[in-house]
């Protein structure tokens, strides 16, 4: 079993598949959907059933239930890798038997086993990375290998009780568009796990609330050595704006359970100028904060510079699903038992951003998220361990077999 699946996964991360945030298009990409495509003739062969491929970016697919539970459940991963670093011509490396030192890859990238959160507990194991020049892919296709591993072992042992189950691929995760054209009546399922977390024994059932925040200015050009009393200047409007928000509020002042305020980006010249934000909490109020404070800095920079064009546009990107998981505890209850079963631990979790989960949810599927075993995620360093990509099926497999036996 183990073997097929790290064959599966290896197959997949040597795919390139990368979503593009500068493209309109949907999915933004070409690659996610040539992927797609080979799932889809995958699962043909697997024997699933009423496969469907959207080509604005989702593959569907459905299995009949197998014992009493008639529950419809579904798992989801998206196939899409971050676009911030490359994703082309991935080589992965296998570190059997690791040792518990540091691995060490090309253009001297070093994985320091005390800077992840749970690398010791595979010393012994298999290490997968790249060969240092580009990620590894495990976010998440260790959570699309998992998924098909699951569809072909219950197909073929139909003594593994079962509810109905929907599958679905999604695209565009990465780049905050991943349920943008989801189906949910043609996925259609009752409660959902996204196959897309980090560390075995973590059901992840928070995630952040997030907004972005969008400002533009418009200035006053005029050469400089006759500005005086005419000069606008967007630059220096922008760079107030972002010393104005307290360096505890940034990222990588944060952790835990803390929110941030995190200037993306600054593009201006001295007549016109933008900042790109974005803004996130766990909780409703902290993020009611955030939007406040952002309106206060608006109203401030609009009184002190009352010759410039001002506007701030603040837009919604997903919310926290964990008050909606608080209404019906079933999902996040099976997976907690499942995870039990499946590794002796389980304990809920909340993840520092996002998942299709945290907007499925409010589409009106109640979306849980479950652990890969992978770390590092969007970096040269990112890595999973053999046995990690084994748990987390076993944890995927006893959810399903609750589910299966109610
Ligand atoms: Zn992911």
């Amino acid at each position: 079993m183990s073997e097929q699946l790290t064959e599966r996964f290896l197959s997949y991360v040597r795919i390139n598949s990368a979503s593009d945030p500068t493209s309109t298009a949907s999915p933004s990409s070409s690659c996610q959907v040539d992927f797609l495509r080979i799932l889809e003739s995958e699962l043909r062969k697997i024997g699933m059933e009423h496969i469907e491929l959207d080509e604005r970016g989702t593959l569907y697919a459905a299995l009949p239930g197998e014992g009493s539970g008639n529950t419809v459940i579904g798992l989801i991963a998206h196939v899409d890798t971050s676009p911030d670093v490359s994703g082309k011509d991935v080589s992965p490396v296998l570190h059997s038997d690791w040792d518990g030192k540091a691995i060490t890859l090309q253009s001297n990238i070093v994985i320091e086993p005390e800077e992840t959160m749970d690398m010791i507990r595979y010393v012994g194991g298999t290490i997968i990375t790249s060969d240092g020049t580009t990620l590894l892919g495990a976010d998440d296709k260790a959570g699309v290998a998992i998924i098909m591993e699951i569809c072909r072992c219950l197909i073929a042992d139909t003594d593994i009780p079962r509810p109905p189950l929907k599958i679905a691929f999604t695209t565009d995760e990465e780049v905050g568009r991943g349920m943008d054209n989801f189906n949910t009546s043609t996925f259609g399922a009752d409660f959902a796990y996204t196959v897309d977390g980090s560390v075995i024994g973590k059901v992840d059932t928070q995630t952040f609330n997030a907004w972005s925040a969008h400002w533009k200015v418009k200035g006053n050009e005029v050469h400089p050595g006759s500005a005086k009393g005419i000069l606008v200047n967007s630059v220096r409007i922008l760079a107030e704006i972002v010393t104005m928000i307290s360096s505890e509020e940034m990222p990588e002042n944060s952790s835990g359970m803390e929110g941030y305020d995190y200037p993306l980006s600054i593009t201006s010249v001295t007549a016109v100028g933008e900042l790109k934000m974005i803004l996130r909490d766990f909780t409703r109020e902290g993020m009611e904060t955030r939007i406040n404070r952002m309106r206060s800095i608006e109203k401030w920079i609009r009184i002190k510079y009352p010759r410039a064009e001002i506007s701030l546009e603040l837009t919604e990107q997903y919310q926290n699903p964990g008050e909606i998981l608080l209404k019906d505890r079933r999902p996040v209850d099976y997976a907690l038992k499942g995870m039990e079963r499946a590794v002796n631990e389980g304990e809920e979790g909340s993840i520092r951003g996002g998942t299709d989960g945290s907007r499925l949810s409010f589409m009106g599927i109640p979306t849980v998220n479950l652990p890969t075993g992978g770390e590092f995620f969007h970096s040269r360093k990112e890595w999973i361990a053999e046995e990690g990509l084994e748990a987390s099926f076993r944890i995927v497999l006893e959810t399903l077999k609750i589910w299966g036996e109610i």
